[in-house]
């Protein structure tokens, strides 16, 4: 066995300070700082910055979010500018980006930091987890990218790294799967530069140790126990993917589109109106697909005939407002087809 391996093992049997692991920390930082991307959340230590880029880039790739990140910061540049904006405005700046309970949660946390904090983000970690939509991820990462305090932080780049340089069979989405991963995390994380460490294990899972390992040009290969990178890290079986159909009615009259405020899967944004079901002998004016969750949804939208009986939380708006309000992405699409359409047809 690599005595370096050998002497790595013992590092994580023993949870001692270990010179090895502290090897495995200076390949890695050393890798690091000549390859690390120039990201703008990488530039600031103010955890109101460091927040938006840990929600936004929740569920969402890096190049997509850095464009939306300096645009919020542009809009809402502090927790104070945040707490006082409208719903609707905030949902609006989000609005591409998905998963919109991240905005929500994002404002109401502004709101908890100017009333609750006197507008200073609190530095502890149990007062960061009790601020809403702040699990055990997020406030470590604000905890060691604001405050570089010594919290391991464990998020997919790194769930996978930590995987396969451990071996780690135990399937990543169980409970025992995730505490394992957090151990591992917390026993190599260091005292001090905290920070930079754990953004190097992210960048590794980034740029080196993605779904298609380059291990040959890994700084960390001759700590990694895996034989077979390619099966880890473990997950449950997925659910199977199902089917569903959306319908929704386009009523449009003196150049006012008729919209509903959605209570569900986008509450508080303006989608076409809902119909309970496909009205009868009518074929769609449009059709197109979205992923949501484990579903695949198709959005079928009709021409709305009985748009008269509009209901309380339906509303007709101008058409060049429309891109002033918040509407989720599969709409809009689907709007701006239906309007160009018919703008096609009149012309
Ligand atoms: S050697 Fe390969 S599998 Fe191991 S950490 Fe490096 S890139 Fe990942």
């Amino acid at each position: 066995m690599d005595v370096r391996r050998w002497a790595f093992d013992v590092f994580f049997i023993n949870a001692n300070l270990d010179p090895d692991a502290a090897s495995f920390r200076r390949a890695l930082l050393s890798w690091y700082r000549k390859n690390r991307r120039d990201l703008p959340w990488r530039h600031s230590a103010d955890p109101y910055a460091i927040l938006v880029s840990e929600f936004m880039l929740q569920q969402t790739q890096v190049a997509t979010v850095i464009a939306y990140y300096n645009e919020w910061l542009h809009r809402f540049p502090d927790f104070a500018t945040l707490a006082a904006a409208s719903e609707n405005d905030v949902l609006h700046a989000w609005q591409g980006l998905g998963y919109y309970s991240r905005a929500r949660n994002l404002r109401a946390t502004a709101i908890a930091v100017m009333e609750k904090h006197g507008g200073t983000f609190p530095r502890d970690l149990e007062s960061i987890r009790k601020l809403p939509g702040i699990g055990r991820y997020t406030a470590n990462a604000i905890a060691t990218f604001a405050f570089n305090q010594s919290v391991p932080i464990v998020e997919a780049n790194i769930a996978r790294v930590l995987s396969r340089v451990f071996d780690l069979q135990t399937p990543i989405d169980t409970s025992a799967g995730r505490e394992r991963l957090w151990s591992v995390a917390a026993q190599l994380v260091p005292r001090r530069n905290t920070g930079q460490h754990n953004s190097a294990l992210m960048e590794l899972g980034a740029l080196v140790c993605g779904v298609r390992p380059k291990c040959l040009s890994c700084p960390v290969r001759r700590f990694c126990r895996t034989t077979e990178p390619m099966v880890l890290p473990r997950k449950k079986a997925r659910p199977a993917l199902q089917l569903r159909t959306e319908h929704h009615g386009f009523a449009l009259r003196r150049h006012r589109v008729l919209l509903e405020q959605s209570q569900r899967r986008w509450r508080g944004m303006w989608i076409l109106p809902r119909l309970e079901s496909a009205p009868p002998a009518l074929q769609p004016l449009h059709r197109s697909e979205f992923p949501f969750t484990h579903h695949r949804i198709t959005l079928a939208v009709y021409a709305h005939k009985s748009a008269a009986q509009r209901t309380p939380r339906q509303n007709w708006f101008p058409i060049r407002e429309l891109c002033s309000i918040p509407i989720p992405s599969p709409h809009r699409r689907a709007l701006n087809r239906l309007l160009a359409a018919t703008e096609q047809r009149l012309s």
